[in-house]
């Protein structure tokens, strides 16, 4: 057997998983998530027991790792964590060579993602695509002639922050109305909470959860916008409206096949889907020809996407 090692580390989560090459089917898989004051230490000591219990007594030949923030892909330092203290740096390509004496590779998340369904999800048999999740945060990867462009410093597919609406509100990063500040979850909660706040009804939200507007989520403002609550149903379509306008402006630039979308905020319902198509097309040329499409892979895509990136990393070798 010609074992492949693949690991996720996300911020919340740790996952491993085993898998015979050429094979798509994990012959071993484990998933634990990481403790409420996590950090690099803890993650480490989680996934080298995860890794213990996987690999037993057997050796794999390669091993992908997908990051859940910056990477420095061509070395496999990590920059550091948004969410897990104590990444600053960390060589975790070297370290993890080091301790198991088996070529590695490490990429960010989003990047590997897009290699997962490029390579075994919905991106099989294209050859230029770009991924989009849109979860906590709104992160993008791209596969372009069949590999991933990571930019000249490994910062590309950066679509969460593509200003949408300059005059829109401000965002973590300092701008105004970028796309995650419109589309993703967290911010669709906060804005739900102010314009209640100040104000506006938002009856079925309010509802939803027993007046606690702490508890507003990205879920529940699309379950109300379902029941036809006005406020939830306005919230959502800014968050499609403005992926929507992010997609077309980048389809125009680089003109791909596909965009494949990932993360849970693409579980808000077919209307969501409707109008991030809609305005796309709308954005772009009418001579730009692609297609949006959910991911396939579901939480396995950053797993599927490192056994990609080991594989990868073996032809090239
Ligand atoms: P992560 O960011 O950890 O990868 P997810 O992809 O699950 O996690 O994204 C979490 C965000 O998605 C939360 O803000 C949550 O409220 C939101 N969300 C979950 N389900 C839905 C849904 N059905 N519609 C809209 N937003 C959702
Ligand atoms: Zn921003």
């Amino acid at each position: 057997m010609t074992l492949i090692l693949a690991l996720d580390f996300g911020g919340t989560k740790l996952a491993a998983a085993v898998v015979n090459l050429g094979s798509r089917d994990w012959l071993h898989h484990e998933r634990r998530f990481s403790p409420m004051n996590a950090d690099a230490h803890s993650d480490l000591e989680i996934m080298r027991s995860l890794i213990h219990s996987l690999l037993q007594d057997t050796k794999p030949v390669a091993i992908g790792v997908s990051f859940g923030g910056p990477v420095d892909a061509k070395t496999g330092t990590v920059r550091l964590s948004h969410h897990v203290s104590g990444w600053e740096e960390i060589p975790l390509k070297d370290l993890l060579e080091k301790e198991y004496d088996v070529p590695t590779s490490v990429d960010n998340d989003a990047n590997v993602a897009a290699l997962g369904e490029y390579r075994f999800g919905a991106g099989n048999g294209y050859d230029s695509l770009f991924y989009i999740t849109v979860s906590t945060g709104v992160g993008g990867g791209w596969i372009l002639n069949g590999q991933p462009w990571r930019g000249a410093v490994g910062m590309a597919g950066e679509i969460g922050h593509m200003v949408v609406d300059p005059a829109g509100p401000v965002c973590l990063c300092g701008k105004r109305g970028c796309v995650e500040r419109l589309a993703s979850g967290p911010y669709m909660a906060q804005d739900v909470r102010e314009k209640m706040e100040n104000g506006l009804s938002g009856k079925i939200i309010r509802e939803i959860v027993r007046d606690n507007l702490a508890l507003v989520t990205g879920k529940v403002v699309s379950e109300a916008a379902a029941l036809g609550d006005e406020l939830a149903q306005e919230i959502l379509y800014r968050s499609a409206w403005g992926l929507g306008v992010g997609i077309g402006n980048v389809a125009n630039l680089v003109n791909p096949q596909l965009f494949v979308l990932g993360g849970s905020v693409t579980k808000a319902g077919t209307r969501w889907w409707d109008v991030v198509r809609k305005i796309a097309r709308e954005t772009a040329l009418p001579e730009v020809d692609f297609a949006i499409v959910p991911a396939a892979l579901g939480d396995d895509a950053p797993l599927w996407g490192a056994v990609a990136l080991a594989e990868i990393h073996r032809t090239s070798a």
